[in-house]
């Protein structure tokens, strides 16, 4: 790429990173099947398979010992798996029979997935570990550089075409300034972690991305989206400054939300278990307004008992023993699939029988979940200054909502909707007068409203929550909600985004939910404009014409360059 050659890309997570740019290793070619053994010594190739799968169990371990809690788990597991002796001794045996040892590899695990493919539920999960140390085994064989994650000693940008879960999840913020992608969505799985991480990320840079080589010296503003390569140093510097700057300005702010005139806007966390929840509690959350239950139970197989799943609800309620907690109910279907509550097959499963639609159809299971909800309620010892309201997840119909209200009321639960249909916000007011309470889901909402998979790695310039034709029907559940009294909150990405945030609020949001850690980012912004502010910049995004627009709109409105 030619010096200081700019690129755009869509806007995840605010902040700058400025260092030489790194690659993620590509997965390696897999071998022809059968391939015969070079040299034909079979006790020499199988010695040779060994100690490439020891050198790669060894580096994994080696990576767990740097890394924390749940990526240290990650990490550890899957360096036992890679020297499992049942998936071993199916290479061995392969090898004694004449193939080499990267086809043999690719064999063995092939077995195994199709294995723990049959056996479901938690092994099921693990494939795509087993095709991951397929690939790290095979690289070393080959002498090749291991894929994934690069092992960097100093600060770096990282370049991906994308990231799996398990690469974002063991990545050291510390040691990674900043990550663009190729590919990959606002609300895809590596702006998710990035956003949970702090680092700050551009995804869907395009093929453009490649151009940049390894080494290079490379500015990267997660707030503009824009990447840029070898960089005036002195503009370099001057931006990483004003970060830090910002990035100050977040280290010392403290909760609760309000805006720079003293209104109030409720920051509250989203979470998926009861030890996310502690987390949140640790930090500027002031409640938690999203509970994502469905989170709980990906890896079983059957569907948990009251008393089971009342146990898990009440370890998140407690962790926020007097404030206000949202809890969702499954949310299962499409990205989220559920053992226990899917239908088998379905040709488009993002317009299928998902969310609200499968509870409603699974006999008596929203009933049940209600019963949970409600007994976790009184495990918790929750009182009246503790609200715990309760929301459906796609609904899209009066009947739905009126439906889900009476099982709600008749446990004393307060009930809510999401709003991530759009003829949900189109008939907002008419769904306000049975609920309680709504909250926005600006992920789904976005999905739907401009017809792009929000797993599409290809369709972020829609899949973008500043697009106005989305913020138009966060305007109209917002009218709704002042016209009837309901209070109405995001809980979709779109709410850990600083700038976004100021919209929302000037819409007349009044209570925004993201990751903890994007609350300080989302508080100290609003901590600088006044509600005035927040009116006007909401104004200027509606009136925008595309996404970009809308964001340049609100950046020149508070004096950002
Ligand atoms: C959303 O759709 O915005 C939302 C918060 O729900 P999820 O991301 O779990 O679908
Ligand atoms: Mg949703």
């Amino acid at each position: 790429m030619s010096p200081s050659a700019s690129l755009k890309a869509t806007a995840v997570v605010p902040g700058v990173g400025y260092a030489p740019a790194v690659w993620v290793c590509p997965r390696p070619e897999l071998p022809h099947e059968g391939e015969p053994i070079a040299g034909g010594d079979v006790d020499a190739e199988v010695e040779r398979f060994r100690a490439a799968a020891t050198a790669v169990s060894e580096r994994l371990a080696a990576r767990a010992g740097r890394a924390e809690g749940n990526a240290a788990e990650v990490l550890l597991a899957t360096s036992k798996l890679t020297l499992d002796r049942g998936w071993h001794r199916a290479a061995v045996k392969n090898i004694k029979s004449g193939i080499s040892a990267e086809s043999a590899t690719v064999a063995a695990i092939e077995k195994f997935v199709e294995m723990f493919k049959a056996a479901g539920g938690v092994m099921a999960e693990r494939t795509t570990d087993l095709e991951d140390i397929r690939d790290r085994v095979i690289a070393e064989l080959r002498g090749e550089n291991e894929p994934g994650l690069p092992a960097v000693t100093v600060p770096s940008v990282l370049l991906a075409d994308d990231l799996s879960p398990a690469d974002t999840a063991t990545l050291d913020p510390a040691l990674f300034v900043a990550m663009v992608t190729e590919l990959g969505g606002p609300t895809s799985h590596t702006a998710i972690i990035a956003r949970q991480l702090g680092v700050p990320c551009a995804v869907a840079a395009g093929a453009g991305l490649r151009a940049i080589e390894e080494g290079s010296m490379t500015l990267v503003d997660g707030a503009k989206g824009l990447i840029t390569v070898d960089p005036d140093p002195e503009v370099a510097d001057a931006a990483v400054a004003e970060a830090a700057r910002m990035a100050e300005k977040i280290a010392a702010w403290s909760g609760p939300g309000r805006t720079a005139d003293g209104v109030s806007v409720q920051l509250l966390a989203n979470v998926g278990d009861g030890n996310a929840a502690r987390i949140a509690a640790e930090g500027d959350a002031e409640g938690i307004g999203l509970f994502r239950t469905e989170l709980c139970f990906l890896s079983a197989a059957t569907e948990p008992t009251v008393e089971n799943q009342a146990d898990i609800y009440a370890s998140v309620l407690k962790a926020f023993p007097d404030s206000k907690i949202v809890l969702r109910t499954l949310d299962a279907g499409s990205d989220k699939p559920l053992a226990f509550a899917n239908l088998d097959h379905e040709d488009n499963p993002a317009l299928g029988v998902r969310g609200l639609r499968i509870s409603r159809s699974s006999s008596g299971l929203m009933e049940r979940q209600l019963d949970a909800i409600a007994l976790a309620g009184e495990k918790a010892g929750r009182g009246e200054g503790a609200p715990t309201w309760v929301m459906a997840p796609m609904v899209a119909t009066l009947e739905e909502a009126e439906w889900f209200a009476g099982l709600c009321r008749e446990r004393g639960l307060t009930p809510g909707a999401m709003i991530e249909i759009p003829a949900a916000a189109l008939m907002s007011h008419d769904l306000m007068k049975v609920l309680d309470f709504v909250s926005i889901g600006t992920n789904d909402l976005t999905q739907y409203a401009m017809a792009a998979d929000r797993l599409s790695p290809h369709l972020a310039y829609l899949t973008d929550p500043w697009q106005p034709a989305v913020l138009r029907l966060i305007d109209m559940t917002c009218k709704s909600g002042r016209d009837t009294g309901t209070p109405v909150g995001v809980c979709g990405e779109a709410a850990a985004d600083p700038l976004l945030a100021c919209v929302l609020v000037g819409l007349g949001v009044n209570s925004l939910s993201a990751a903890a850690t994007a609350l300080p980012g989302v508080g100290a912004q609003l901590a600088e404009v006044t509600a005035q502010q927040c009116a006007d910049a909401a104004r200027v995004a509606l009136d925008a014409s595309d996404a970009d627009g809308a964001r340049a709109a609100v950046r020149e409105l508070f004096g950002l360059e």
